[in-house]
């Protein structure tokens, strides 16, 4: 475990206007100038403290872009209007047509989408490996390949990336290494380990409360001012911005999420190991049993645990949706995809945010149709939580 900076985002303080504990809020998508050659001036480059319209940088969003900078100690971050923005505007911004991505085969299937059926569109191939074999990895290496992508845990299986290797790798060729961290945040510094970018979904764990999508993408300042460059940069042309009402708001959440990422470790652990006692299949780092499980040790940053995210195997289908439905009638939870948020969410990979890849990919990578993912919540009392659990896979004739 690292002793891990990651409470450097507790010294993010900054005052409103009239000293509010809370930034201002700027409500406002283009700025005054009081002359022409300052205006003239910012559409060339940015100058600390002047803003030019809010597609290109909104004050608001630079407070939330540096509390995130703070959390993943990068030197700056963009904000995105989604996950999915963060992710395609760090690879537009890197590749051009004709280049190649190495790309993490077990990954969150909107990305899989984007890369597999999207962005061949525009002359981008990907290759997909198994991230944690390194031999596979470097293999792939040709010299079309520009970016090495991977999660830290991958979503759904909860394999791990050696981050410090990859990036090893990544140097040998010059390549960039794009990691999306939106399983592990606080629990994870992927910047510290190696990546060159890290890309989060807001819409997760960071907000906490499933009432909006959002996302970003850390790193170098020079890396964050291309991305909103006037005239050549993928956020600002593409244009996924968050409004400034929304990234306030998120703001206010990031401030609880190292309470809230320690919560949803201790009750996934609690799960994980009382399933695993039952004899399921499950996929936890936390668990002695998994496969990276030294590997994620080291990479910790101390006092956050494991993460709230497991999966387990419960056969077939038929038995994933029945114990599904039933878990949201026992009150476990909410059916429905997505994480991070304070209650329990569950749903089963293969039919959703994986179905993106095709059924017999699937198998190759260990994702059986009998996979079901819990997102686990906050829960004051997780072993109440888990009895409603152990009725449920009694109702679906698992117990
Ligand atoms: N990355 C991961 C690991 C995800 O699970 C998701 C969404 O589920 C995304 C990225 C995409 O994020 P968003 O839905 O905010 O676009």
């Amino acid at each position: 475990m690292l002793p891990g900076p990651a409470g450097r985002i507790q010294d993010n303080l900054v005052f409103g206007e009239f000293g509010g504990v809370n930034p201002s809020i700027e409500d406002s998508s283009t700025f005054t100038f009081l002359s022409v050659e300052k205006m003239e001036e910012l559409f060339e480059h940015e100058i600390e403290g002047c803003f030019l319209y809010s597609r290109h940088l909104n004050p608001t969003c630079h407070y939330l872009g540096v509390a995130l900078a703070a959390m993943e100690a990068t030197e700056y971050a963009q904000i995105t209007s989604s996950g999915m923005a963060a992710i395609s505007c760090s690879i537009m911004e890197i590749c051009s047509a004709g280049d190649e991505i190495i790309s993490s085969r077990t990954i969150y299937g909107g990305t899989y989408a984007l890369f597999k059926n999207f962005l061949p569109k525009f002359g981008l191939r990907t290759n997909f490996v198994n991230i944690t074999d390194l031999d596979a990895v470097r293999s792939m290496i040709n010299p079309s390949t520009k970016v090495i992508y991977t999660e830290t845990v991958s979503n759904p299986l909860m394999e791990i990336a050696n981050l410090t290797e990859l990036r090893k790798i990544a140097d040998e060729h010059g390549l960039t290494l794009i990691v999306d961290n939106t399983f592990s945040p606080m629990m994870i510094q992927p910047y510290q380990l190696g990546a060159h970018i890290v890309v989060h979904s807001l819409t997760k764990y960071i907000n906490g409360s499933s009432d909006c999508v959002g996302g970003a993408i850390c790193g170098t300042h020079d890396f964050i001012v291309s991305l909103r460059d006037v005239h050549s940069g993928a956020a600002m042309l593409l244009g996924p911005v968050m409004d400034s009402i929304r990234a306030a708001s998120i703001l206010k959440n990031i401030h609880t999420l190292h309470i809230r990422m320690k919560q949803h470790s201790l009750n996934a652990m609690y799960v994980a190991k009382k399933l695993e006692e039952y004899g399921f299949k499950v996929f936890y780092p936390g668990l002695k049993s998994h496969p990276q499980h030294k590997l994620i040790t080291g990479m910790l940053n101390q006092d956050y645990g494991y993460g709230g995210m497991l999966t387990f195997d419960v056969g077939n289908e038929e038995t994933a949706n029945k114990l599904m439905i039933q878990m949201q009638e026992e009150k476990v939870g909410y059916f429905a995809v997505s994480l991070g948020f304070y209650k329990t969410l569950f749903s089963s990979p293969g039919q959703s945010t994986s179905s993106e890849i095709p059924p017999e990919e699937q198998l190759e990578m260990g994702l059986s149709p009998g996979l079901v993912r819990l997102s686990v919540g906050i829960d004051n009392d997780i072993q109440r939580s888990f009895e409603r659990i152990e009725a449920s896979l009694k109702f679906a004739g698992l117990l």
